[in-house]
């Protein structure tokens, strides 16, 4: 697994100082969001009025998420004549008004109305658009929230870039259902020639999956730190573990194994199912920044893969560069905000692990840097601003980042 580390310190690096072999285009920040709801299954808006919340505010990537469906074939959706559905008539003359009446397929008598749906490759025609000089530009990845359970228990995993609909498994225990899940996405991409990931969402909903079951999937490569939905319980309780506290553990068991294991990487999303005004989950609470040489789905792909980018829910960086043996990164200025930079990680010395996910090294400022000592399993950063979050998924939160975990090179 030396390898492998190797590998994405390799590329980060090459990333951080922007250059590129001189084949490829220069890298740019490209901000998106993974996890998104419509009417194509439990969200409360039309597919077009989702993309363009997100093509309209400063997002140049979205996933429209929806469970167990991909949006390829033709649905027609009920108007709630009496006001109390999803679809409301009201929000169907808004939709003719922004769209035009011939992009609001409508059918049926007055009182049993029905809306076509947009599908993935209409909607695409509709919202996406290339960037200007190197700047904006808007594209939607195809994608799915595979959703699961096993007694009582979800396990919802987002499969991105992926071509078609994959179903959802039944499995004898969490670990089984992940991992199959996780490599039916791998075989997708396989099948389709494109790089693919699926990243596990929201474990503390319903308590679905412990850090246990993290650590123990190998498969398993991304997962939310943070989701925008008010039900997804990031911060854990009394006797649960956050999603922090799941991350730092499962990274040091992980990592702390006599055979190694991949790295974890955190994103953040919205998971947003409400667009107007229900602040459960509305847009805009979480996102990912990724680093990729250009607006297309399979480099924004392959740049997660690398684990070229960060989660955000808030804090914006200027610069972020990890070596094999210094982590640094500074904060872009944000009014009157201050900063405070946290190198959190775990510590090998003699084969004995020390504190699991302790603060290494903490900086209030704009910049921070952090230089490996060579017993580190993993380090990574979290960034918190003095500025509440404007929409909070709990009240009291703080605007954060969080970058990836990386390994020093001297291990
Ligand atoms: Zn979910
Ligand atoms: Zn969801």
């Amino acid at each position: 697994m030396r390898h492998y580390t190797a590998l994405a310190l390799t590329s980060l690096l090459l990333a951080a100082c922007g250059q590129a072999p001189s084949s490829e285009p220069e890298l740019r920040w490209l901000k998106g969001n993974t996890h998104t709801h419509t009417l194509w299954s439990d969200g409360d808006a039309a597919p077009e009025q989702v993309a363009a919340w997100y093509a309209e505010n400063g997002y140049q990537f979205l996933v429209l998420s929806d469970h167990n469906i991909y949006q390829d074939h033709e649905r027609w959706f009920p108007v709630a004549e009496d006001g109390v559905g999803r679809l409301k008539p009201s929000e169907v003359d808004l939709l003719i008004t922004r769209f035009g009446a011939d992009k609001v397929e409508l059918r049926g008598e007055a009182g049993g109305r029905e809306m076509r749906l947009r599908t993935l490759t209409e909607l695409k025609a509709e919202v996406e658009r290339a960037p200007e000089g190197g700047a904006g530009g808007f594209l939607l990845l195809p994608g799915e929230e595979v959703t699961s359970s096993f007694e009582g228990r979800p396990v919802h995993i987002n499969a991105v870039n992926i071509d078609g609909v994959l179903p959802a498994l039944q499995r004898a225990s969490i670990v089984e259902l992940m991992s199959d899940t996780l490599r039916s996405i791998e075989e997708a991409g396989a099948a389709s020639g494109r790089p693919v990931f699926g990243h596990l969402n929201h474990p503390n909903f319903g308590w679905g999956v412990t850090w246990e079951e993290v650590a123990a999937v190998k498969e398993e490569r991304f997962f939310e730190v943070y989701n925008g939905h008010r039900s997804t319980r990031n911060h854990g309780d009394s006797e649960h573990p956050s999603t922090e506290e799941i991350w730092d553990r499962a990274l040091s068991r992980r990592l702390s194994g006599p055979d190694g294991a991949s790295l974890l990487y955190g994103v953040a999303t919205d998971d947003a199912h409400h667009y107007h005004g229900n602040l459960t989950s509305p847009t805009g609470r979480g996102w990912v920044m990724v680093r990729a040489g250009s607006l297309d789905r399979d480099a924004v792909t392959d740049a997660m893969n690398r684990g070229d980018f960060y989660a955000s829910s808030g804090v914006v960086l200027e610069e972020l560069e990890v070596t094999g043996d210094r982590y640094r990164l500074r904060v872009k200025a944000d009014g009157d905000a201050s900063f405070r930079i946290r190198f959190i990680g775990t510590r090998q010395l003699d084969g004995v692990t020390g504190p699991v996910g302790e603060e290494l090294m903490a900086f209030s400022g704009n910049e921070a840097e952090y230089r490996f000592s060579g017993d580190e399993l993993y380090v990574r950063a979290q960034i918190t601003s003095t500025r509440l979050h404007p929409r909070p998924y709990l009240e009291g939160d703080h605007e954060m980042a969080w970058t990836q975990p990386a390994r020093p090179s001297l291990r």
